[in-house]
């Protein structure tokens, strides 16, 4: 990997190739795999990461909002795209589009087979979402009997898949309410599929049910943290590697004395003489101003760097006193070793937000070999 010269987030597919390919082996290989690539998938690039598996051969793409699905199609992608959380105000461009909503409520239901009857589509495919414990959208099992009764009323759409979302299938403390999770959708969709009198794909897992809960992989798993490299737990993330690698260089280098203050409101005060280096990279790149006042670190030649006062829109400072390091050095926001997991535990938070954090702005690198 050659030495960063500026801010640059260092996206490397061949560690995509790898960790699908161990997702991959977890699973039948008559099951399909729904790569998740919201979120710029997951703060890296959604138009690349999709293109790069879409050589892999992976069945299904899911995004969040409809317009993250249009980008794809923009970007030429023609893989089947679920839209997980699409909006009403935006079912003619998601039909437009060819992309495939997720319906988890009455109101999205009713609301997209008018759209769909009104262009006189014909079977256009749907993703019914039932709630099994979460919370957070979908129909739930009292509701089987309304959904299956819309859903055969119009020959507009067809149920292509149904599904449902794990509340904690990282942690296994919480495996007596996964299995009932799982238990709920097997109810439901038994109820489902004799009512309809056809089967839809069934779905369930993300990374860690996939990885924890090999009787719910069903037709499809959705799998997203795992592609990008980590596993939500210890064990699972020496499988994986973290894809991406956030990197930026020292601007400016400062000897300051005993009693000085660094940065905006003054927030630190030196303590003694001291060596701090400016960093071009900020909270408006995705380094939030809760890893200032010495919660988050940076790594330049191999050392732990501390930031110090607070982190400013564009720069951060940084306690470099103890290392040896010149302008123009690399510096280590997070990679494979100094994980984003490790970064964000910091300041109380964990990998998914980190990573998707990371701003646009940013310029992307992509590592690839032998293809
Ligand atoms: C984001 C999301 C996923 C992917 O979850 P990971 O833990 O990142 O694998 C799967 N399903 C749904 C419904 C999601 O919202």
């Amino acid at each position: 990997m050659p030495e960063a010269q500026e801010t640059v987030l260092v996206i490397d597919l061949n560690a995509l190739r790898s960790n699908y390919e161990y997702l991959r082996s977890k699973i039948p290989s008559s099951t399909k795999f729904l790569a998740v690539v919201k979120a710029f998938g997951y703060g890296s690039d959604a138009v690349e990461i999709a293109r790069f598996l879409n050589t892999l051969e992976v069945d299904y793409f899911a995004v969040a909002y409809v317009h993250e699905g249009v980008n794809l199609r923009e970007a030429g992608i023609e893989t089947p795209i679920l839209v997980l959380h699409p909006q009403p105000v935006n079912f003619t461009a998601c039909i437009e589009n060819c992309l495939e909503p997720s319906l988890y409520n009455t109101r999205t239901l009713r609301l997209f087979i008018s759209e769909a009857e009104n262009q006189n589509l014909n079977d256009y495919p749907v993703h019914i979402k039932f709630n099994t414990g979460l919370n957070r959208l979908g129909f739930r099992e009292k509701d089987v009997d309304l959904v299956v009764s819309e859903i055969s009323k119009s020959p507009a759409i067809r149920a292509k898949s149904i599904f449902s979302h794990l509340a904690a299938s990282e942690d296994m403390k919480e495996r007596e309410f996964s299995k009932r999770q799982i238990e709920t959708f097997d109810k439901i969709t038994d109820a489902c599929i004799s009512a309809l009198g056809y089967r839809p794909l069934l779905h369930m897992c993300n990374t860690s049910g996939l990885l924890n809960y090999t009787e719910a992989h069903y037709d499809m798993v959705r799998c997203g943290i795992g592609l990008y490299g980590f596993g939500n737990s210890q064990k699972e993330n020496r499988n994986l590697k973290p894809i991406a690698s956030l990197k930026t260089v020292i601007s400016q280098i400062h000897n300051i004395e005993d009693g000085e203050t660094v940065g905006y409101n003054r927030a630190y005060t030196a303590k003694g003489l001291m060596r701090i280096a400016t960093l071009p990279i900020g909270h408006a790149d995705g380094i939030g101003r809760q890893y200032g006042k010495g919660k988050g670190y940076v790594t330049i030649h191999g050392k732990k760097s501390p930031i110090i006062g607070n982190v400013c829109m564009d720069m951060i400072m940084v306690d470099v006193s103890n290392i040896e390091c010149n302008e123009g050095d690399e510096v280590v926001i997070f990679d494979p070793e100094n994980t984003a997991e490790a970064l964000g535990e910091q300041v109380g938070t964990i990998s998914y937000e980190v990573i998707t954090g990371i701003s646009q702005r940013i310029k992307r690198l992509y590592i690839r070999s032998g293809f």
